[in-house]
């Protein structure tokens, strides 16, 4: 072990003082924040050209420069990455262009964001009705780089402050870099974090203020199958087992799926570590093989009877509580599971048994957002303390419509976000918003697309809890309906209790929705796939009850007068959801940022396709007979 004590950690409580006094006058650090910003981008040609004339107020600012989505970027941002060095967005070089994996419709307006891991070409088609991939470009910066790790450093100093890791050790961390490319104009593209990871000063800065990883990074980086990779992170986890002080994947989901792999090849596992020789059936990349043969040899009969036993018993438990069985010296578990992860919560606890379950911080491709400073709180309620000199901030307060107005596209738009920005300090507990943000790499009042709610302040700052994507993104509605992915997260939450009152141990494993409207009139159709076997009858109340939990005014009147029609429960065989995973890899998609979509645009008919093939009961509503 390495004998790094918690306070050798870059000095916590000064991170946390000076944390303080930054949130303690967050509107003037916001000022100062976009001074910086447009004084240093002055003579850039997209300020120049809305006559911003280098001023730097927030209120000229504001009157010069508009709202801006990806769209309306993306002709600067694609010069960029083409070649062109004069200062189109900033006025330092952009160094890198991060990646998201776009599957988009173009008839309508709503994309399906995921990084993009280059695995395979991408073609993109013009017509509607097809699946669609595109690469989304990002700028990134050596800026982005300092800012994400000033985050980092700050959720850190919290963290350690709760949960204090003594004497250093290691973390098992289930990450996963993408391909890189170089783009016409010569800058590297590739997802956001694997510029993160591969950045010079990123090992530096991760000594400072996390634990290093189990695995070397031939198994970040080099997979060029996530499995492998997978299989590789477990086995090196196993070899430093007491050394393992914390658990972390980016998102959630990942951690569920590294543990439901566990259950399957831990056999496999200790017959690796009993033999010192790497499986040639699971891992194959030559580069792969080599770092992590160096690290299993010599054989360890001993370590392979522990880890044999441990899982045996485990298994006996369903699994619950492996990970402090494995790794007794972990001392938290920590992962994105707030929004579209917060359904894998109880799977983690599940096997996390008493460990504490940590949110872990909001940000995007785009750049950070906000800092989990109360790690101690459930992921239930997280939220994000906004970290005020990182970027500059607004925030679009968002009014549902309540039906009254906006007929529906198949995107879908349950908020008014016509109203005008406020700053930073001027948001309103309890009130929903969408974050809108200017960036040190040359993003300017960008609208993210997330809402937000204020769950309260700390000092002047606010903290947000992640509400969804879905400002300007996918929705569930047929015609005067809407619902977000949030309503259908508790639409299912609420019908899945029946299912859990019948047997505690059957759950939801994952889930979607659609809204079909290949017949007229359209229905909601929602995907499960269970842990288990349920009965019809149960399955047939669940349908209802999930029918019933939609509640918002213009779903319930149109199903009373039957212009929407009785919804439709799918339950899928075992396994679909990896299979829509694989399909996501296969286009390209990142396995570190994956996110499922939780309303499956009609335009997404590959998706749909796997979700089809693979149901093995349907069920109609009866709530409105
Ligand atoms: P990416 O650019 O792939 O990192 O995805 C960024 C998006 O992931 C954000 O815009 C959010 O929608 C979502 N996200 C990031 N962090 C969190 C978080 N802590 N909780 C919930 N969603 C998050």
């Amino acid at each position: 072990m390495s004998g790094k004590k918690a306070s050798e950690f870059s000095n916590e409580e000064e991170v946390i003082a000076e944390f303080d006094r930054l949130t303690r006058n967050a509107a003037t650090v916001q000022r100062e924040t976009l001074r910086r910003i447009l004084d240093e981008n002055a003579a850039v040609e997209y300020l120049q050209r809305h006559g911003l004339a280098g001023r730097t107020d927030p209120d000229t600012f504001r009157a010069c420069v508009p709202l801006a989505t990806h769209d309306d970027l993306e002709p600067y941002i694609v010069r960029v990455a083409d070649g062109d060095t004069s200062p189109v967005l900033t006025a330092k070089p952009i160094t890198s262009i991060s990646l998201r994996f776009v599957l988009i419709r173009h008839r309508f307006q709503y994309c399906v964001l995921l990084l993009l891991s280059l695995a395979l070409p991408i073609h993109v088609h013009r017509s509607s009705g097809t699946t669609q991939g595109k690469r989304k470009y990002l700028p990134f910066n050596d800026e982005l780089f300092k800012l994400t790790m000033h985050v980092y450093r700050t959720s850190f100093a919290f963290r350690n402050r709760a949960f204090p890791v003594e004497g250093g050790g290691k973390a098992l961390q289930f990450v996963y870099g993408s391909r890189q490319f170089t783009t016409k104009g010569g800058l590297t593209a590739a997802t956001a974090t694997t510029h993160l990871y591969r950045n010079e000063g990123y090992k530096a800065a991760v000594r400072d203020i996390q634990l290093p990883c189990c695995s070397p990074d031939e198994v970040v980086f080099v997979a060029a199958d996530f499995a492998q990779s997978l299989y590789c992170h477990l086995l090196c986890g196993l070899l430093f087992a007491g050394e393992v002080r914390s658990v972390f994947a980016m998102f959630g989901h990942n951690l569920v799926l590294a543990f439901q792999t566990l259950e399957r090849v831990w056999e496999e596992l200790c017959h690796d570590i009993r033999h010192g020789a790497l499986s040639p059936a699971r891992v194959t990349e030559p580069a792969l093989r080599r770092a992590v043969s160096a690290l299993l040899a010599p054989p360890n009969p001993a370590l392979a009877d522990e880890v044999a036993r441990r899982c045996a018993e485990a298994g006996l438990r369903d699994w619950r509580g492996v990970v402090p069985a494995l790794w007794p010296n972990a001392r938290y578990v920590h992962t994105i599971v707030t929004g579209s992860m917060e359904h894998y919560v109880r799977k983690i606890r599940h096997y996390a048994g008493g460990l504490p379950l940590v949110a872990m911080d909001y940000g995007a491709s785009e750049g950070m957002v906000g800092a989990n400073v109360e790690p101690e709180v459930p992921p239930e309620s997280a939220t994000f303390a906004v970290v005020p000199d990182i970027a500059y901030f607004e925030f679009i307060p968002l009014k549902t419509n309540d039906g009254g107005g906006a007929a529906c596209t198949d995107t879908g738009t349950s908020y008014n976000t016509e109203a005008d920005p406020v700053g930073l300090t001027k948001v309103t507990v309890g009130e929903h918003y969408e974050v809108v943000m200017t960036t040190f790499a040359g993003l300017y009042r960008y609208r993210l697309g997330d809402v937000v709610k204020v769950a309260g302040f700390y000092n002047s700052t606010p903290k947000l809890k992640f509400v969804s994507r879905g400002a300007i993104g996918p929705t569930l509605c047929i015609n005067v309906d809407k619902n977000t992915e949030l309503d259908v997260k508790l639409a299912v939450d609420g019908a899945a209790e029946i299912l859990a009152a019948r047997n505690t141990s059957l759950e939801v494993v994952d889930y979607t929705s659609h809204a079909d409207v290949s017949s007229d009139p359209g229905h909601y159709v929602v995907f499960w796939e269970l842990s288990g076997e349920a009965d019809d009858d149960v399955l047939q109340r669940c349908c209802d009850e999930l029918d019933r939990r939609f509640v918002d005014a213009g779903y319930v009147s149109s199903r009373k007068t039957r212009v929407i029609r009785p919804l439709e429960l799918r339950v899928l065989r075992r396994g679909a959801f990896q299979k829509v995973l694989h399909h996501y890899l296969a286009l390209g998609a990142s396995a570190n940022q994956f996110k499922f979509p939780r309303c499956v645009a009609r335009s997404n008919s590959g998706v749909l396709q796997v979700l089809s093939d693979n149901a093995v009961k349907i069920f109609f509503s009866t709530a409105y007979d």
